[in-house]
């Protein structure tokens, strides 16, 4: 049977919300089968959990957002790409404020401390969304054209293709595919950091946005170029961190998908309408498990390898 997976132990982190710049503290908990990822905000008068769902997310604006009454959390997607990429179903995230610390941008500070932390398999059968039919969502005309898609696959692969039209970004890889059962989601992926604009960061700053970004957690770049004195961590570090993300904001569906997402200029927003618009269609899924480990798709029955 391919098992559902948590932590072995609880681990901690602080840091602080790219966003709102607050000091933030983070907790991450064993769960028991079934459970889920769910959020909890410690800091409230009486904690409030956030169960993960397409249907929680409230705010795609800079970063995903899941909330439930007023309790909000920003900024799940990194947090959330790291459990996609290594299998985590069920874990409790006890968090000290509205936003998830940003860590150094990208989600290998996450990957770090769950495997840290240990990955252990639990007694219950991992339950997989299956795509069984395509579904897709547009926006916009012309330049201004995005789309994001889902077919069926036997696995789960990501083909990401961006357009910035900005000299430091056209200059790098515009489109890459990834294949989760390679493994190699650590060693490919969770590195890419989070990237901005500093014209950008100007006006984010002054709507009360981007507090706590700065050069030790984002690519920032001018109008020509990247300001970081280290430059890339991969040649093709943009359009990967755009897979990084989508990996995260497909993964609030609450399940593993078996299929391949495409999308073209995709962000959070879109993502979510993918999840809302596939959820709409009960025909174009099925829940599945695998009794025979055999049967699934190729490198789903190891827990992802480390760097
Ligand atoms: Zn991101």
């Amino acid at each position: 049977m391919l098992q559902q997976r948590t932590l072995k132990t609880l681990t901690r982190a602080v840091g602080v919300g790219l966003h709102s710049g607050q000091r933030v503290e983070l907790t991450l908990r064993p769960a028991q089968p079934d459970t889920g990822i769910v959020f909890r905000r410690v800091d409230l008068p009486e904690p409030v959990d956030i169960p993960v769902s397409a249907q929680a997310v409230s705010d795609t604006r800079m970063a995903s957002t899941i909330g439930t009454g007023a309790a909000r959390v920003h900024t799940v997607e990194h947090l959330m790409s790291a459990c996609a990429g290594l299998g985590v179903d069920n874990l409790y995230v006890d968090i000290t404020a509205e936003e998830v610390p940003i860590l150094d941008g990208s989600s290998a500070s996450f990957v770090f401390l769950l495997q840290s932390a240990g990955i252990v398999l639990q007694n219950a059968p991992r339950r997989f969304i299956r795509v069984t039919q395509p579904v897709e969502v547009r926006q916009g005309e012309g330049a201004q054209a995005k789309w994001a898609r889902l077919d069926p696959y036997h696995g789960f692969k990501l083909r990401f293709e961006i357009d910035f039209a900005h000299p430091a970004v056209d200059s790098t890889g515009q489109c890459v595919e990834f294949d989760l059962g390679t493994g190699n989601y650590s060693r490919d992926i969770a590195r890419a950091r989070t990237f901005g604009f500093t014209k950008d960061v100007e006006m984010m700053r002054a709507s009360g946005l981007a507090l706590g970004g700065g050069l030790d957690n984002a690519i920032v770049m001018d109008d020509y170029r990247v300001l970081n004195a280290d430059g890339l961590r991969y040649d093709d570090e943009f359009v990967k961190h755009k897979i990084l993300d989508a990996m995260g904001d497909l993964y609030l569906v609450g399940k593993p998908l078996l299929a391949a997402y495409g999308a073209f200029r995709s962000g959070h927003a879109l993502n979510n309408l993918l999840l809302r618009e596939l959820l709409a269609h009960p025909e174009a899924w099925e829940i599945v498990t695998f009794d025979n480990e055999r049967l699934a798709p190729a490198g789903f029955a190891q827990p992802a390898r480390a760097w």
